[in-house]
């Protein structure tokens, strides 16, 4: 798609006007992905962080957040009833912070290989060390998941103090995780307080750049414990600000499949959790992945990165509106 275009449907409001959109990313996901709904179990398997992230609800400084870990045997017993539903992927997600061990989750990634040779593992496990990351590949681990969050350096570096990295620090860390051999996704918030539409027309060509294999695009959702929480409610302070809805950000998704044909896109869990209908609408604009999170309840309501009502949901409820979303999409779950 040609730059003016994209910028053209960025700015696009009108339902109607959106409709070829929408119908076009469908057909390019139909044609290059096919009909095919791919599941991810997710694990939330810690909340711990020492980052100071402005947007997120397990930063630091939140002292209202009860802070969990699960044990390898919590973990394994989650992958099995990941295992038990049919998933083929594990994703393992957790803040930074000095519990994920290198060497514990290598053996973990190890033990879950061990038990189900064929299930893939995912790490979303934040920003680490080449070292690290090389050792988690050599023990086992297939894909990784690291948000860029927003392209624009001036905007990241205030909502995302540096551990040492620096500004951007994450693109590298893409780079790294493909030149080890992972299957690298990536992704944004819509939305961000002082994020434009010039600047997710930027993110867009930052997907179609980095070869992402997989681009998940979900709406910023301001979090009252946050310093951006509390900024959010100021109102817009840039003019041509990305609104945080859920129609824009499914414009974005849109956007994404189409400068990105064959990576695989998820219909977001923060889309669905502002828009009960979020995952279908997501997978009619050119979506073809869904997170199931099967942490048990006793520590997914504590991972609040953003609050949402499905945080305090047994995993086979949120298993019956995926399956009512793939269903009145015409789609088959794989
Ligand atoms: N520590 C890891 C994984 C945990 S957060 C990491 O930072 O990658 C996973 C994702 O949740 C983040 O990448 C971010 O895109 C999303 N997230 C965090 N706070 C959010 C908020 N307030 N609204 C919407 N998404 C949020």
């Amino acid at each position: 798609m040609q730059d003016h275009r994209l910028r053209h449907f960025l700015t696009l409001e009108d339902e109607d006007a959106l409709r070829p959109l929408f119908a076009e990313a469908d057909g390019v996901r139909r044609r290059r992905k096919g009909d095919g709904v791919w599941i991810r179990g997710l694990l939330e398997i810690s909340n711990r962080c020492a980052r100071h992230c402005a947007y997120c609800g397990l930063r630091a400084d939140n002292r209202r957040v009860h802070r969990y870990a699960m044990t390898d045997a919590d973990i394994l017993r989650s992958v099995e009833e990941i295992h038990r539903f049919g998933h083929q992927t594990v994703v393992l997600q957790a803040g930074e912070h000095r519990h994920l061990l290198r060497g514990r989750i290598g053996e973990l990634i190890a033990a879950i290989k061990i038990r189900y040779p064929s299930m893939a593992v995912t790490l979303s496990l934040g920003e680490q060390p080449e070292a690290v990351l090389s050792y988690w590949r050599r023990m086992g681990a297939d894909r990784y998941l690291l948000k860029f969050e927003t392209s624009d350096a001036e905007l990241y570096g205030r909502i995302h103090p540096p551990k040492g990295g620096g500004a951007l620090s994450r693109i590298p860390m893409l780079r790294t995780l493909r030149a080890l051999g992972y299957e690298v996704g990536s992704g944004i918030m819509v939305g961000i307080p002082g994020q434009t539409l010039d600047s997710i027309a930027r993110d867009l060509e930052l997907f179609r750049s980095l070869r992402l294999d997989m681009v998940a695009v979900g709406p910023y959702i301001p979090h009252g414990d946050t310093p951006l929480g509390v900024q959010f409610r100021e109102g817009p302070t840039v003019p041509h600000q990305a609104p945080n809805t859920p129609r824009f950000a499914l414009k974005v998704i849109a956007l994404a499949r189409i400068v990105c044909p064959d990576a695989n896109i998820p219909a977001t869990s923060a889309l669905s959790a502002v828009d009960t209908e979020g995952y279908q609408r997501a997978l009619e604009a050119g979506a073809n992945v869904i997170m199931h999170n099967l942490t048990p309840v006793c520590f997914k309501k504590n991972y609040s990165v953003y609050r949402a009502a499905s945080r305090k949901q047994e995993s086979h409820v949120q298993w019956d509106r995926i399956e009512r979303a793939v269903t009145a999409a015409k789609r088959v779950i794989r």
